[in-house]
């Protein structure tokens, strides 16, 4: 066997098996076959000749990988081109992805594209024995996403848009606020813009609530050796992450203030 095998780092190609939209510019793609992953844990996936990306994996269960995606830029509008049967590369799965607790209350809160991997993580608890809410945020109604697969599970949903369109009219923070005054929540997880997941993570702290982040840095190999990925502290986000806990994530001095782009340049969030 060689490394590559080892480390999981050759690409398998799938073909698009499915695909539909979520919300607005938000599509979902299956493939059928698994990488054996965790919720929580991500994906490179290749496109071939053109680029290759870190995804959550949003199911991989009864053999099939779902992938969540949002068209941002120029390699996922070139993902969106692609049609059912067209083949992609997929590596992984990588990272440290969310723990799974038996018999608890646990909050999910997802804003935007972030929502990807929750659900799974949550049908694990579900599992598990654990009792499952979701807090689904977005600016608008119209990107919202996800909402029907948790219903569907069987979770309490609540709804947060920014504009009102939908749900509570603000922020999943003040739908958290709100639940965190009125029963007691063993366990926050929580993917999604880090300015979100920075005051998430000191409210679940200031309440002495256990909680779990999932960070995004610029990712290139995904498994360790191109140091892309890294936060100010030096820890490697492929590798530590992209799950980690509160305590950790408030201790990184970039968390919720800035990321780095491909040849690490500063970025504010
Ligand atoms: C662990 C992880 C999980 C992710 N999960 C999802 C998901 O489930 N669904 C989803 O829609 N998106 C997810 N993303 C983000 C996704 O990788 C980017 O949206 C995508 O790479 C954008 O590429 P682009 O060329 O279309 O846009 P660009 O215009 O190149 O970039 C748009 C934004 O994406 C960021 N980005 C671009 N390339 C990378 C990269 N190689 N690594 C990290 N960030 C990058 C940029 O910094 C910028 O903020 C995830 C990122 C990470 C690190």
């Amino acid at each position: 066997m060689t490394l590559i095998h080892a480390l999981n780092t050759e690409p398998k190609a799938f073909a698009i098996h499915d695909m539909w939209e979520e919300a607005e510019n938000i599509r979902t793609f299956v493939f059928k076959g698994t990488l054996g992953s965790k919720p929580g844990q991500f994906c490179m996936l290749w496109i071939p000749g053109y680029d290759e990306k870190p995804f959550s994996i949003a199911r991989d269960y009864d053999g099939e990988i779902w992938l969540t995606i949002c068209k941002v830029g120029p390699a996922t509008e070139k993902l969106f081109e692609f049609k059912k049967g067209n083949m992609i590369g997929l590596r992984g799965s990588f990272g440290h992805g969310f723990s799974t607790v038996k018999n608890k209350n646990i909050v999910l809160v997802g804003g935007g594209y972030g929502t990807a991997p929750l659900h799974f993580v949550g049908k694990k608890h579900q599992e598990a024995g654990s009792k499952v809410t979701m807090i689904i945020g977005a600016r608008s109604a119209n990107l919202l996403m996800h909402e029907k697969w948790c219903e569907e599970a069987g979770f309490r949903v609540l709804v947060a848009t920014n504009d009102g369109t939908k749900g509570t009219e603000g922020f999943t923070t003040h739908v958290l606020q709100d639940l965190l005054a009125k029963e007691k929540i063993d366990l926050i997880q929580t993917c999604g813009p880090e300015v979100m997941m920075k005051a998430i993570a000191q409210m679940a702290t200031d309440e002495k609530v256990a909680c779990e982040v999932s960070i995004e840095r610029y990712m290139k190999c995904g498994f360790g050796i191109c140091g892309q990925c890294v936060t100010e502290s030096g820890e490697k986000m492929c590798q530590t992450g992209p799950v980690v806990s509160a305590d950790k994530a408030l201790g990184y001095t970039d968390f919720g203030v800035f990321h780095r782009g491909s040849e690490g340049q500063r970025k504010n969030w």
